[in-house]
């Protein structure tokens, strides 16, 4: 068995990457499961760069296998933004219905909807690092629909789906969402 730790506190995320990751072997643990209670700083400038810091950062305090996960939404009528600013969109401290209200009043008067999630998970298992990308493409809708999911859910329709990832049951969007691609890749790097 697998046993890795994830270098992030956002519940969310951890209930998504232990559903994916679980059934195929793995055993997940979190900060608080290491008594790791420092805040991993997030301050790189692309969110390739944001992964590899916090893996690098957990596992030079902690020297076991672990892996971090960076994500952002990138806005095609926006030039890519919020990109690696998405959690901090509206301002700090992170707040998702301020993010999602900035979002849409940008977008206000936009023709092209087309964007992306990007996630970039980057592992440091037995002292190498290795990182796996995972994209989904698809359209930010005009009102927030659904109370699932987290973040921007409740207005991104992937591409060939009529819903958001916030109306959709947890298990589909954990089968084809960006994060579910990347840990996909990082299944293959451990041969499952
Ligand atoms: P980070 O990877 O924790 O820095 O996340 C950046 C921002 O993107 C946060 O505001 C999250 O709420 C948002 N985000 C991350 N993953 C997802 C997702 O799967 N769906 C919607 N929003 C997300």
């Amino acid at each position: 068995m697998n046993e890795l730790i994830f270098a992030s506190s956002n519940a969310h995320k951890l209930e998504e990457v232990k559903q994916i990751l679980v059934p195929s072997g793995f055993f997940i643990k979190n900060l608080n499961d290491v008594n790791f209670l420092d805040e991993i700083p997030e301050n790189e400038p692309t969110i390739l760069e944001n992964a590899c810091f916090k893996a690098q950062y957990l596992h030079d305090r902690l020297n076991k296998n672990v892996f971090a996960d960076d994500t952002g939404l990138e806005v095609t009528a926006l030039g890519g933004a919020p990109g690696v600013h998405s959690a901090r969109y509206a301002g700090l401290p992170s707040n998702s219905p301020n993010n999602v209200k900035k979002l849409l009043q940008n977008l206000e008067n936009a023709t092209d909807r087309t964007a992306q999630f990007k996630t970039v998970i980057a592992l440091i298992f037995e002292g190498e690092m290795t990182v796996f990308e995972g994209i989904i493409k698809g359209n930010i809708i005009a009102e927030p629909h659904g109370t699932g999911g987290f973040g921007y859910d409740s207005v991104f329709v992937p591409l060939g789906y009529h819903h958001t990832f916030a109306q959709m049951p947890a298990e589909l969007k954990n089968s084809i969402s960006h994060r579910a691609l990347a840990l996909q890749k990082m299944q293959q790097f451990f041969g499952i």
